[in-house]
């Protein structure tokens, strides 16, 4: 079984990966721990993540890997472990910079798509649907409100002991999101055949029952 998970920032598409891949024994991937890790290399190296003649060059450098522990994913950069630095809000953005370019885009490309021929997966992002896994049996764009997903992000980062601003996060998700929609490459727009799932008003287990009940109405 291959499900794809696509949608906006925040609206949860990571927690129901892993609730998923917990519930049916699949390998849960989070594509977007890759442009995150490739946004932290850009910004060590100091190079602005919008300019592609700065960031291309780089990529010669990068050897990523995507390894599987008790602790779930992790993202291994040139031999470090960056599974929690990449977390920020700082590297979601140069994420949303460099995932913008196309050469960023497919020097990716193969590493997703050969954890997609592993057999079962879910995979979260922007375009499994549409480019990673076209061929997945079920194709989820999940969404929520802007103010819901920030309230969440905010709420979790509270519960961390992270300093925040409800504002900031609310304005920071709007940007990314508008930047991800509106590339040219690979936009965060759903496959043509994907189930749009919106859950502002469920919450974690509402969520759960539902999309499970959409997978076995699809088995059948
Ligand atoms: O999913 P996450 O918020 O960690 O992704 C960080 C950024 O990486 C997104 O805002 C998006 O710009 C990019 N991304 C992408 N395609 C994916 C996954 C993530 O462009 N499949």
């Amino acid at each position: 079984m291959k499900i794809a998970i696509d949608g906006p920032s925040g609206a949860g598409k990571s927690t129901f990966a892993k609730l998923l891949a917990k519930k049916l024994s699949l390998v849960y991937v989070d594509t977007g721990a890759l442009y995150r890790s490739i946004g932290l290399y850009v910004k060590r190296k100091g190079a602005d993540p919008k300019n592609e003649a700065e960031v291309l060059p780089l990529l010669n450098g990068v050897k990523l890997e995507l390894k599987y522990s008790d602790m779930g994913q992790r993202v291994i950069l040139n031999g470090e472990d960056v599974s929690d630095l990449i977390r920020t809000s700082e590297i979601s953005m140069y994420a949303s910079d460099v995932s913008k370019l196309s050469g960023v885009r497919s020097f990716l490309l193969e590493i997703q798509k050969d954890m997609a021929k592993r057999g079962s997966v879910v995979m979260d992002g922007r375009d499994i649907g549409t480019v990673i896994m076209p061929d997945a049996d079920i194709k989820f764009f999940m969404v929520a409100t802007p103010e819901i997903r920030a309230k969440r992000r905010f709420k979790e980062l509270c519960e961390k002991g992270i300093e925040c601003s409800y504002d900031d996060i609310l304005a920071d998700m709007i940007q990314r999101d508008k930047n991800d929609r509106e590339r040219d490459i690979a936009p965060a727009v759903p496959a043509e055949d994907a189930i749009h799932f919106d859950n502002s008003d469920m919450n974690i287990e509402e969520t759960l029952d539902a999309m499970i009940k959409i997978i076995d109405g699809i088995k059948k």
